[in-house]
């Protein structure tokens, strides 16, 4: 094994025993968390070294740095996962590639995916990303709807062609009243799940949890979190 695959194996390997340990705490069975390694910043060839280490879903937050990594890395059973702010003029791109889109927070995004999708022949999987820290009717400070705004939005998904409404997505907020408060901000996606799930039961996925809080999104109900530092090491800038 390479330096890194060994590093990387190691940083894997604390990792899924956080989220073994958290599923054990809640009571959960293992089954039920599904690992998104977050590898934004870091080259094709680590996302080929996970794939070798057994990871199956990656994530991207920005389309011309995962549409090249996509691309590098066609033919590893991966599905890839794309979490970043979007632009409708990036959208044809991004359905190209992206299995699951987990930060759709309009509804014109809805309609730009839909014809992307549709035009790639490709079902394309849409989370509604939802900004707890965002007032009624407005957007949050990084991406996402306020959850007055959910409805409406995971209404335009399941009636859009080529798209399937999957479920929620959440980055813990750093302001507003859940700001410091990931277990209960968590707690709260849990409910607008909820409630979505009475009317599309098929979406079921939440999607929250990071590096620095993955155990109270896994204890709140989380069924997919998104780990990139722990796995990777600590990114050179933020983006
Ligand atoms: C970068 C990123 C992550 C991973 O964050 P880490 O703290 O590095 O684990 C998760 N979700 C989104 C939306 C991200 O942009």
């Amino acid at each position: 094994m390479t330096d890194r695959k060994a590093q990387l194996a190691e940083n894997l390997a604390r990792v899924e025993e956080r989220i073994a340990s958290a599923c054990s705490a809640a009571g959960r069975s293992r089954e039920e968390v599904t690992l998104i390694v977050v590898t934004k910043t870091y080259p094709a060839s680590d996302v080929r070294l996970l794939a070798e280490l057994g990871v199956r879903h990656v994530a991207e937050n920005r389309d011309q740095e995962a549409a090249a990594k996509a691309a590098e890395c066609a033919g590893l059973p991966l599905r890839w996962h794309f979490v970043g702010q979007l632009q409708t003029n990036k959208v044809r791109s991004v359905a190209s590639y992206a299995d699951m889109v987990q930060s759709v927070d309009r509804t014109k995004l809805v309609g730009a995916l839909s014809a992307a999708a549709v035009r790639s022949g490709r079902d394309v999987g849409c989370l509604v990303q939802v900004a707890l820290d965002a007032e009624s009717g407005g957007t949050g400070g990084r991406g996402g709807v306020a959850p007055d705004g959910v409805p409406e939005l995971a209404g335009a998904i399941a009636a859009a062609e080529g798209l399937r409404l999957g479920g929620v997505m959440t980055v813990a907020p750093l302001s507003g009243p859940y700001a410091g408060r990931q277990r209960a901000a968590f707690e709260r996606l849990m409910e607008i799940s909820s409630s979505m799930r009475s009317k599309h039961p098929a979406a079921n996925m939440v999607s929250a949890g990071m590096s620095s809080d993955l155990e109270d999104a896994v204890a709140a109900g989380a069924t997919h979190v998104r780990v990139g530092t722990a796995v990777l090491g600590v990114r050179p800038r933020l983006r």
